[in-house]
């Protein structure tokens, strides 16, 4: 090996899927891994690049003032014309089925700007999201080792894993309500037919997360947004019982160690005027409600949801990410006045809110959520305990392990798997809401059994990324591996 190569950096290509909820974990595993010395390229599009920028931003001024760490470069290609209008590049601004398809047009013609980038720059390694199947390919062109980062946990691959291996629904009674096993998973886990996606009624997501599967099976390996000490067993069933080669780095929220840093941005301008408002709230005794980014309620959900919060007696913080509702469609009466300015019981937040400050927040008690790995993963890490939602997507499987096996959070009952773009039959009362969330806030036996055990899980999480936990051993271990190959194949 030249002695000019073993002095250079590692280089590592990040390219994420064009989602929020994907980029910024991605941004974040960058500066976990330039912090520890390696060149960091984010290749996106110029809408997505915005989401991301700031957040790049504070990582490099940190490491320009603690000397330290190498500044991370954002690499912004145009996203294809595919007859969408400007600026619809992003799976928040997906509105119909048309759209959709567009979408996953220009995702496919990403393949133009992602190989000219591998043919023009030395890569040691690509953290390519899983969304892009044909990722695999392209980089084994290059002679590139493809990482797959699909932004889960380990539990919902492993569970996705035995649905494609099984398909279980197959044989399963055709009824919403039957009661469907998934096999061979450490713990018993057991889903509704209609939590679940039909591979009868969507043949093409059946056929997107068999090719998303086999591409990460012939990919280098995976990085998982997660820690060793969340899910023991799933991680030891998905290396040992599946065969999966895996390194877990999470979680990465904690990658700007100053998470009272990470959110206050042009993003959310208003992040004083909320934490003021916290500050004037005891101990736990909010509930912060948010579904992400990509998750949209009808106006008979959210009336529920309203009501559900009055009834709980909980102060509260909603971030309502339909800006452009129309309020009475759906506010309950009296609600108006709980969120009232210096109302003392509620507020909502309309568009952009400061996630990991306001988790963070000591009067923050429990969090009311649609279960996206993020935002799971943030909840666990602040040692917040959770009333869980889920919508669709990877959401119903998260909802188990923080239910069932992590047992931090009960659920709402949530029973349909239906994406904003589709309907759902079930609507959860008020009154069901407000019961979840006294459980998990309340006084009684099962509330702080919950509380002791998120209390727990939030220490391990804080932990795993400390010098000699879990997932800053694994950094280091990939580190090792990507410039061991490097040398392997410079001989
Ligand atoms: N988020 C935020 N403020 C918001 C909405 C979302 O900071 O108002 C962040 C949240 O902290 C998380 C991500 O956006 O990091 C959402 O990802 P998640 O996987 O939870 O849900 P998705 O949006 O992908 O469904």
């Amino acid at each position: 090996m030249a002695i000019k190569d073993e002095q250079q950096p590692l280089h590592i290509l990040f390219f994420p899927f064009l989602a929020p909820g994907h980029l910024i974990p991605i941004a974040d595993m960058a500066a976990l891994f330039a912090a520890r010395g390696v060149r960091c390229t984010i290749l996106t599009t110029p809408v997505n690049s915005a989401v991301i920028r700031s957040a790049i931003d504070r990582a490099n001024d940190s490491f320009r003032r603690n000397n330290g760490g190498l500044e991370i470069e954002l690499t912004v290609v145009p996203f294809p014309d595919v007859g969408l209008p400007p600026g619809f590049e992003s799976g928040t601004a997906l509105t119909s089925q048309d759209d959709r398809d567009k979408f996953f047009l220009g995702i496919r013609l990403l393949r133009e700007p992602f190989d000219r980038y591998l043919s023009e720059h030395h890569v040691d390694a690509a953290v390519v999201d899983s969304f892009f199947r044909w990722a695999a390919d392209a980089a084994a062109e290059h002679g590139v080792p493809r990482l797959g980062f699909l932004g889960t946990s380990v539990f919902a691959r492993a569970c996705t894993s035995s649905i494609l291996r099984n398909n279980p629904l197959e044989t399963a009674p055709d009824d919403p309500d039957a009661v469907v096993p998934l096999p061979g998973l450490p713990h018993r886990v057991e889903l509704r037919r209609s939590q679940m996606m039909d591979p009868k009624k969507r043949p093409d997501h059946w056929e997107m997360f068999q090719s998303i599967n086999a591409a990460d099976q012939r990919s280098f390996g995976e990085v998982f947004n997660s820690f060793h000490e969340l899910e023991p067993d799933y991680v030891e069933h998905y290396r040992t019982k599946l065969g999966r080669r895996m390194w877990l780095v999470g979680p990465v929220a904690l990658a700007n160690k100053d998470v009272a840093v990470r959110g206050t941005s042009e993003l959310s301008p208003d992040a004083d005027g909320y934490l003021r408002w916290l500050d004037a709230k005891p101990h736990g005794s909010v509930v912060y409600v948010s579904f992400g980014t990509l998750s949209s309620f009808s106006p008979a959900e959210m009336r529920e949801l309203a009501r559900g919060l009055d009834l709980s007696g909980k102060n509260f913080v909603w971030v309502i990410n339909g800006a452009d509702d129309d309020a009475s469609e759906w506010m309950p009466e009296g609600f108006a006045e709980l969120i009232a300015p210096r109302g003392e019981r509620g507020l909502t937040i309309r568009g952009w809110a400061p996630q990991m400050l306001i988790l963070n927040h000591p009067a923050v008690g429990g969090f009311v959520t649609h279960c996206g790995w993020n935002s799971t993963l943030e909840a666990a890490t602040a040692g917040v305990p959770m009333v869980t939602w889920p919508r669709y997507a990877d959401q119903f499987y998260n909802e188990k392990l923080i239910t069932e096996v992590l047992k931090v959070g009960v659920g709402v009952g949530s029973m349909d798997f239906a994406s904003k773009l589709e309907n759902r039959r079930v609507i959860i009362g008020g009154e069901v809401v407000a019961g979840a969330i006294g459980r998990v806030m309340g006084d009684g036996d099962e509330g702080e059994a919950i509380r002791k055990k998120a209390t727990e899980l939030g220490v391990k999480a804080r932990g795993a990324l400390e010098k000699g936990g879990s997932s800053c051993d694994d950094v280091g271990l990939l580190m090792d591996e990507l410039m061991a190959r490097r040398s392997s194949v410079n001989v």
